[in-house]
């Protein structure tokens, strides 16, 4: 059950994630989440380094599409206008569509596609259950929908019991 909560790999932020190890491991696609891992919550500015770190996907050939659970389609569409790439909005994370409708949008398979995103519960969650590769970011901004406020206070406990619960991985070194 952990394993469905697991990312493949987590980074400090968005534009800390190597762009060469995307494509290492044969990632063309990205399902990347909005609100406080492309932008703080509700706020419609890309910083310098993330629009930096979108400019060398692009060169990369690296396709990005926003997807997200924000409701308000006028500021979805900013942000991801503002960068030249296509979004879902309303997307119910972690139900499987949204992912699906994203892999679509950018001609990608399960093989190809990663997710990137600061939430275990819809991002990490909804990734892991079609297979996909996930990448877990730390939020950035303290500032959050009051609903994921209670969904971190669970996110807290899921890394506590994945960490005390989950019995090591058979080539890890045992602890003493
Ligand atoms: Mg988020």
């Amino acid at each position: 059950m952990f394993e469905l909560f697991r990312p493949t790999f987590q980074a400090d932020s968005l534009d800390n994630i190597q762009i060469e190890m995307l494509k290492k491991d044969g990632i063309r696609g990205l399902i990347i989440d909005l609100d406080n891992t492309m932008t703080p919550w509700n706020d419609v500015e890309v910083g310098p380094q993330v629009a930096a770190w979108f400019e060398r996907i692009k060169q990369a050939g690296i396709k990005a599409c926003v997807v997200s659970n924000n409701k308000k389609k006028q500021r979805v569409a900013l942000v991801a206008d503002r960068l030249g790439i296509p979004f879902v909005f309303r997307a119910s994370k972690p139900r499987r569509r949204a992912f699906r409708a994203g892999m679509n949008i950018l001609g990608t398979g399960r093989g190809d596609t990663a997710v990137i995103g600061d939430q275990l519960f819809t991002d990490i969650l909804g990734g892991n259950r079609l297979g996909l590769y996930t990448v877990l970011v730390i939020p950035m901004s303290p500032r959050e929908f009051v609903g994921t406020r209670f969904m971190r206070r669970m996110e807290k406990l899921l890394i506590w019991l994945m960490k005390h619960l989950a019995s090591p991985k058979p080539d890890s070194p045992k602890a003493h």
